[in-house]
């Protein structure tokens, strides 16, 4: 785990034949009101323990969990990580609260026979994917965590339901997999993914102001050029129909 920020740290994903999301942690360690934002696959879960251990963090100070989206990559050790840490709350914007409450499964494998490959690897039960959701998102809810404020922007078309986080003053972006690193965007032929959507979502983001962009995978930028969000909106736009 390295400090990218104060009060922000990053836990690269470990890939291996399916990616591994990367992982987040944000708020003053002192506050003893830490955020954890996206876990990873399923598997990877004590290795960010171990990671978050080494930072001399004390896993009671994890109060929840946030999901910039429900994709296996990035809630598959979510049950690992609930075990570690008891008590831990999650929060997942309201579109994909209300499936993984009810246990449809189908945002979270994105397509079917991806589902019964990962079942059969993992050893996965039919109602792996179904859990309890403390806090349900909206676009716009400022969260005062950590002694910190991140703002919710709903960001669908990757997914339903995904979100970024964006702290104004810092101008830090965690956009899950909407945007990364090289102009690279995330796919959008999955279930709940629609590409406009995407395209609108991509032009919401140009309109922040962004010097660190910590996506869901690959490198993580510290310092954005000014137009590298609207870059990207403008090249993948023709792709975007
Ligand atoms: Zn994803
Ligand atoms: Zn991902």
């Amino acid at each position: 785990m390295t400090k990218v920020n104060e009060g922000v740290y990053f836990i690269q994903g470990q890939d291996e034949f399916l990616p591994d999301s990367h992982v987040y942690v944000i708020g003053d360690p002192a506050s003893n009101d830490l955020s954890v934002i996206d876990v990873g696959l399923t598997g990877k879960g004590s290795y960010k323990i171990q990671s978050i251990k080494k930072m001399g963090i004390e896993l009671e100070a994890i109060k929840r969990i946030i999901m910039t989206h429900t994709h296996l990559d990035h809630i598959g050790c979510l049950s690992e990580m609930q075990k570690a840490i008891p008590g831990v709350e999650l929060w997942v914007h309201r579109l994909e609260a209300e499936p993984l409450e009810s246990g449809d499964d189908r945002g979270v494998y994105g397509m079917n026979e991806f589902k019964g490959m990962c079942q059969m690897q993992y050893g996965l039960k039919a109602d792996a994917f179904k859990f309890k959701v403390d806090r349900k998102l909206e676009d716009g809810d400022k969260l005062d965590i950590g002694g910190m404020t991140w703002e919710v922007i709903h960001i669908p078309g990757h997914s339903m339901g995904g979100i970024a986080l964006y702290h104004s003053s810092l101008k830090i972006l965690i956009p899950g997999d909407v945007i990364y690193a090289d102009y690279a965007i995330g796919r959008f032929d999955l279930h709940g993914a629609d590409a406009d959507q995407l395209k609108k979502s991509l032009y919401r983001l140009a309109e922040l102001d962004v010097d660190v962009l910590l996506p869901g995978h690959n490198q993580i930028v510290k310092s954005l050029p000014p137009d590298y969000v609207t870059k990207t909106a403008k090249m993948w736009e023709p792709y975007l129909v």
